[in-house]
């Protein structure tokens, strides 16, 4: 498909311009000049997020200046293992590709853990009210999405697994539905149901989800485990934080873990697009967190960006989100919120 010509935007630029400034005139009664001021403030809002013009020189000094202080994340030998713990499917990319490239490059063994398919969100189904099969279907093909992309960075099969439990109700299965089955609104499912899943059959309950992530944790014992700080905005990531913060906690391993934020706040991470020579700046929500940053070479940053590629259902709705997050530096906090206590006092001198 050919690209939409400029002057079509700018027609179409100039027909939102005027609807609104006519709906303007007749609801606040503004003057055209107020109009045209409205409209300006508007455009450099679009401008500010998408690193237009002056807002481009602006977003390059601001996580230029505030990346070079942060210190360098330890990277992995041959004997570690890592484990990257992912919500849905795109995480692993977003967050960690550069760290699953050195990793493998590093001679360590790599495993990504998926705890739902994504299946909860509606518009990646194609279709406008989607039924629950419809979602069913969009699990399988995010699934596979999966696999191409964990295969760009390197992933054999026996690297990946799926959890399969319900995309928009982990903390539902943290909180409340922790022994009574959640049945998921999107795609009527009470338990896993997936091929290709660690455990078909398995109930959505916080119970059987903390077993299944146990038993995967103890399986490859990991040297790191990547999952998402409890400050990320959306529920999923909360809930996949509490599960991995309580487990490893459990088994003595709280200081192999580091953690990420993809649902940052304020439109995070600004600007929005690909923007493969900027690096990753901390997220407002997770200002206060010690992060560690970790420079990628730019055959790393051209595969990372490949892997986000192929998860092309996400990409077609939410790919200036996502490409944004191929940049030239990843971080990961080994503390999941601000805490009095320096992660020395972890035993974590050597992160
Ligand atoms: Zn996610």
């Amino acid at each position: 498909m050919n690209p939409t010509p400029r002057w079509l935007w700018l027609a179409a630029l100039v027909v939102v311009f005027v609807g609104v400034s006519e709906a303007l005139r007749l609801w606040w009664r503004l003057d055209l000049l107020e109009r045209l001021l409205a409209g300006l403030l508007a455009l450099s809002v679009w401008a500010f997020i998408n690193g237009r013009w002056i807002f481009a020189y602006y977003h390059a000094l601001r996580a230029s200046w505030i990346s070079r202080r942060l210190p360098p994340l330890a990277g992995l030998a041959a004997d570690d293992r890592l484990l990257v713990l992912a919500p849905h499917p795109d995480d692993e990319v977003l967050a960690a590709a550069g760290q699953i490239l050195q990793a493998l490059e590093a001679g360590a063994r790599v495993r990504v853990v998926w705890l739902t398919a994504g299946d909860a969100f509606d518009l990646a189904s194609g279709r406008p009210a989607p039924r629950p099969e419809a979602m069913r279907a969009l699990a399988t093909k995010r699934m596979e999405e999966a696999r191409a992309a964990t295969a760009q960075l390197g992933l054999g099969e026996a690297d990946r697994i799926f959890l399969g439990y319900p995309d928009q109700g982990l903390l539902r299965l943290f909180l409340t539905h922790y022994y009574l089955p959640f049945t998921s609104p999107h795609t009527r499912l009470a338990e896993v149901a997936y091929a290709g899943s660690l455990r078909p059959g398995a109930r959505y309950t916080g119970r059987d989800l903390e077993t299944d992530l146990e038993a995967v944790l103890r399986d490859f014992a990991p040297t790191r485990v990547l999952a998402p700080s409890p400050l990320d905005a959306h529920p999923d990531h909360q809930a996949a934080a509490y599960f991995a913060m309580r487990i490893m906690g459990k088994l003595g391993w709280e200081e192999r873990l580091r953690y990420y934020i993809v649902h940052g706040g304020y439109e995070y991470p600004l600007p929005k697009g690909l923007h493969p020579r900027l690096p990753l700046y901390p997220a407002p929500r997770g200002r206060r967190l010690p992060w560690r940053k970790l420079e990628l070479s730019d055959e790393q940053i051209e595969r990372k960006l490949a892997a986000a590629r192929a998860h092309a259902s996400q990409l077609r709705l939410i790919g200036n989100f996502m490409l944004a997050f191929v940049r030239r530096t990843e971080l990961a906090s080994p503390l999941p919120i601000p805490a009095r206590v320096v992660p020395e006092d972890l035993g974590l001198e050597e992160v």
